[in-house]
């Protein structure tokens, strides 16, 4: 599964939502950063760590099931 994560942070709360690339509740293609192929949403919230310091899975489409 591809995932990314969203450029811009919730409001209130300051956190960058990860998405899968089909997820019909991620941002628009502009508000995007690419993390590529990951094995499950902890993996690509590890990559979207490098990138901002507040992430969060979407918890449409990045229920984790890897632990
Ligand atoms: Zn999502």
């Amino acid at each position: 599964m591809e995932y990314i994560v969203n450029k811009n942070a919730q409001m209130g709360t300051g956190c960058h939502k990860i998405h899968t690339k089909e997820c019909k509740n991620g941002p628009k293609k502009e508000n995007r950063i690419e993390l590529k192929e990951c094995m499950c949403p902890l993996e690509a919230e590890k990559k979207a760590k490098k990138y901002f310091t507040i992430v969060n899975g979407c918890k449409y489409c990045c229920k984790s099931n890897c632990l």
